[in-house]
């Protein structure tokens, strides 16, 4: 029996958190939970905490630290850690003894502990897409040059790794991969007005957190995945495509030279590509549905619609564009989709946040530090709170 790997889950109490300690419920033999963080709530967080046993717990919200420490002595576990504020995810992420790192905090707020987790060599379960998006190359060296790990969880790109797996430099150069796209809530809408933030989260395949399930309504979310998959498998944006398979069973394909197109199917569950990331290279079972095809019957695709949801192509743009575009993109999402969320602004103002943010922002030089990145985020951020009070 070999020991048990030590996860510390970050975005604990939220979907794909909530999954990981799912699989870690099956697999208690193999997996432990070293620590946890979360942003603000504590109750859900001390429940884990309770259940796993936990040694540190951490909380993003400074304000909240002795409120937690409390509600963890009441639960008799006084001898928990408790670290809070911004910083706190990260230092679970660098903590010598936590073998993994299921990373699943939601935005721009999950940039330092990815670079955390990168510099201190984990093996990193990457959910937070957006640290990819932002971080990019400086990321991709500082997994590099800290003997990272790095599984993504996203679905998508955890099926384009398995699509990938075993194919050499030059079967690679001659491919393209193709990512699949559920097409969200308004799939062949025409017209998006009058869409409301509980039409908009509530998602016919996936059940994700608001932020999320929100960018897969505006298709920001397949924008963002475009990019996360440019980075973590190094390919352009003109080798990447996007198809909409409503039945979310093809989790995404990998087309080769000869025509071949590899793909990887399973129920959408995102207990796969996380027991995948814990597992690799072995396979575990985390619980999910088998799939039966002849259940399903069939499976269907089309063109994604850029006309109505913009955000797919724009985000291609700030791929292609380079320099601080995509940090820019990203930052104006968050706000726009804030906005839309606390019914500030409306649905397809979102779009025109993006839009604008981007031109406010044109010309923003690359980053070359996280610090510089931060920089980015916050300038585009400033620049997208004056659009959406115009807007709202
Ligand atoms: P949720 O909103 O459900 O959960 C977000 C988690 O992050 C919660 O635990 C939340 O804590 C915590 N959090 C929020 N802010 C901070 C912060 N500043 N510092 C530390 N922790 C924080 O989101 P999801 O689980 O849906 O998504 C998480 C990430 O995974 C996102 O990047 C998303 O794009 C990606 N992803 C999600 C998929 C899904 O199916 N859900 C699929 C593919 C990718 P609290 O509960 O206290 O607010
Ligand atoms: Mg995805």
């Amino acid at each position: 029996m070999h020991q048990k790997k030590k996860i510390a889950v970050l975005g604990a109490t939220g979907s794909i958190g909530r999954s990981t300690l799912d699989v870690v419920r099956l697999e208690r033999e193999r997996f432990e939970v070293h620590s946890l963080a979360g942003g603000s709530r504590i109750e859900p967080l001390v429940e884990a905490a309770r259940e796993f046993g936990v040694k540190r717990v951490a909380i993003a919200d400074a304000a909240k630290h002795d409120e937690l420490a409390r509600a963890l002595r009441e639960a008799g576990l006084g001898k928990t850690e408790v670290l809070a504020g911004e910083r706190a995810a990260a230092e679970l992420a660098a903590d010598p003894d936590a073998d993994m790192v299921l990373h699943a905090v939601v935005g721009a707020a999950g940039l330092r502990p990815a670079f955390a987790a990168a510099a201190a060599g984990k093996r990193l379960l990457l959910a937070n897409k957006e640290s990819v998006v932002c971080g990019g190359e400086l990321l991709m060296n500082a997994v590099k040059m800290g003997g990272a790990d790095l599984y993504p969880v996203d679905s998508e790109h955890s099926a384009i790794f398995q699509c990938l797996a075993g194919a050499g430099e030059e079967a690679r150069r001659g491919a393209r991969l193709i990512l699949t796209a559920s097409g969200g809530p308004f799939r062949g809408r025409r017209d998006l007005s009058g869409i409301t933030p509980a039409m908009a989260v509530k998602h016919p395949k996936w059940s994700m957190g608001r932020k999320i399930s929100v960018d897969s309504a505006t298709l920001m979310n397949k924008g963002l995945e475009v990019i996360e998959a440019s980075w973590l498998f190094g390919f352009p944006a003109d080798r990447i495509d996007v198809v909409v398979h409503p039945e979310s069973i093809v989790h995404s394909m990998v087309e080769y030279a000869d025509g071949s197109v590899i793909a990887q199917l399973a129920m959408p569950d995102m207990k796969t590509p996380i027991a995948l990331a814990m597992g690799w290279p072995e396979r575990i079972d985390g619980g999910t549905a088998k799939l039966s095809l002849a259940k399903i019957g069939s499976l269907t695709f089309e063109e994604p619609d850029r006309e109505v949801f913009p955000l797919l192509d724009i985000a291609c743009r700030a791929l292609r564009e380079g320099g601080a575009a995509t940090i820019v993109l990203n930052a104006a999402d968050e706000e726009a989709v804030a906005a839309f969320l606390d019914e500030r602004i409306g649905f397809t103002d979102i779009f025109r946040v993006v839009e604008e943010t981007l031109e406010d922002c044109a010309g923003l030089g690359a980053p070359r530090s996280l610090e510089e990145i931060f920089e980015a985020d916050r300038s585009a951020r400033r620049a997208a709170r004056l659009i959406i009070e115009r807007l709202a």
